[in-house]
């Protein structure tokens, strides 16, 4: 957790920020995952608004066992120089939320708390409307940016092009200063990627797209969550037992892949299981049903358990393991489940 808090120079930084809240600050949420830059995103923004335009503010995340792949939350909280800002709670009712993987929807309220008039940019080919249909928006903006295919052709990650689509999108931000402070922190370090980062803010900037829906009179925002521990002392299992222990079965890595995943071609594969031995999560699923020649049959992927490392494609001695850009939906549509009792479970659930 890092927090940045400063004093503003003379004479700047005064004086209420377009969109804030009734106290005076504007929230900024991102929600990522581990290895997308979200918390430096996080770090850069804040120390544009704070040290470059003198406002006040505060930077932190929430990262978990900083696991690459697992869920982090970056926090940006602004306000006026002339207003103190004594606070690092998570932002519960931010007035934007920037979302770096699409694919955390799935599991989690992405706009949890995000207020009624509040902007929500996602990193996704869909478009606005879609985006709003498929998260139950009522209203609010809601911004798309293609940041993974902008990351990929200019070799960068898509923190920078988040950054530049925020940067669009906050409307006392300076994204002069931004990239300015952009080039400070990658410079002392990276030198050799700082064009091109600076290249991925400007086409995130520039590549936005947004709608804008009108809230109903009297609409709240999306309702807060907050996460609750799981028992409490009525209800705590005698003896701290564990009765509902973590299981990989259950677990879906969706959120680990970071744009790309395997395709399989069952006309080329020679079934030799050379995909299986390198894959690190066993994601292969095989059938001896005795059906021809072959004893055991490569069927598929179950995508629910591929982290998109892609060592199987590299291993594969036929070809049939293809690299493929990922949309939306694809995995769920093309996965043969390796757990077929457990999706049974599911639908009788
Ligand atoms: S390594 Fe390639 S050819 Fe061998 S089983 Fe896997 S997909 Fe088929
Ligand atoms: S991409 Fe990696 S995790 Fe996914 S199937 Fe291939 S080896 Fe396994």
């Amino acid at each position: 957790m890092s927090v940045l808090a400063a004093a503003s120079p003379a004479g700047t930084g005064a004086g209420p920020l377009p969109g804030a809240d009734d106290d005076g600050f504007f929230g900024i949420r991102f929600e990522s995952i581990g290895g997308l830059g979200a918390h430096l995103a996080g770090k850069i923004l804040a120390g544009a608004g704070v040290l470059r335009q003198g406002l006040n503010g505060a930077h932190f995340s929430s990262y978990g066992s900083e696991k690459k792949g697992t869920p982090v939350k970056s926090f940006v909280r602004f306000c006026p120089a002339d207003r103190e800002l004594r606070n690092s709670s998570p932002i519960e009712s931010p007035q934007l939320v920037a979302v770096f993987h699409e694919a955390l929807a799935r599991s989690i309220d992405v706009a949890a708390g995000l207020t009624a008039n509040g902007t929500l940019i996602v990193n996704t080919r869909s478009s606005p409307a879609e985006i709003r249909e498929t998260l139950g928006l009522r209203s609010g903006t809601v911004a798309v940016l293609d940041a993974l295919s902008i990351a990929v052709e200019e070799k960068t990650r898509v923190n920078t092009a988040m950054l530049g689509a925020v940067a669009r999108l906050i409307p006392f931000i300076d994204p002069d200063e931004v990239k300015e402070t952009l080039r400070e922190r990658l410079g002392a370090h990276y030198a050799h990627l700082v064009e091109a980062n600076l290249r991925t803010f400007d086409r995130g900037y520039s590549e936005v797209r947004l709608q804008t829906w009108d809230p109903e009179p009297g609409d709240p925002g999306r309702p807060v969550q907050r996460a609750a521990p799981a028992f409490g002392y009525l209800d705590a299992p005698i003896g701290g037992t564990i009765l509902d222990a973590g299981n990989s079965v259950v677990k879906n890595l969706s959120t680990s892949r970071q744009g790309f995943l395997p395709d399989y071609d069952a006309d080329s594969c020679v079934h030799c299981g050379i995909c299986d031995i390198v894959c690190p999560d066993l994601c292969f699923v095989w059938s001896d049903d005795g059906e021809d020649e072959i004893a055991i049959r490569l069927l598929g992927i179950d995508y629910n358990y591929c982290k998109g490392c892609l060592k199987c494609i590299d291993a594969c001695p036929t070809g049939s393991l293809t690299e493929l850009r990922e949309e939306a939906g694809w995995a769920d549509e093309n996965r043969v489940p390796l757990f077929p009792w457990l999706e049974r479970e599911r639908e009788d659930a």
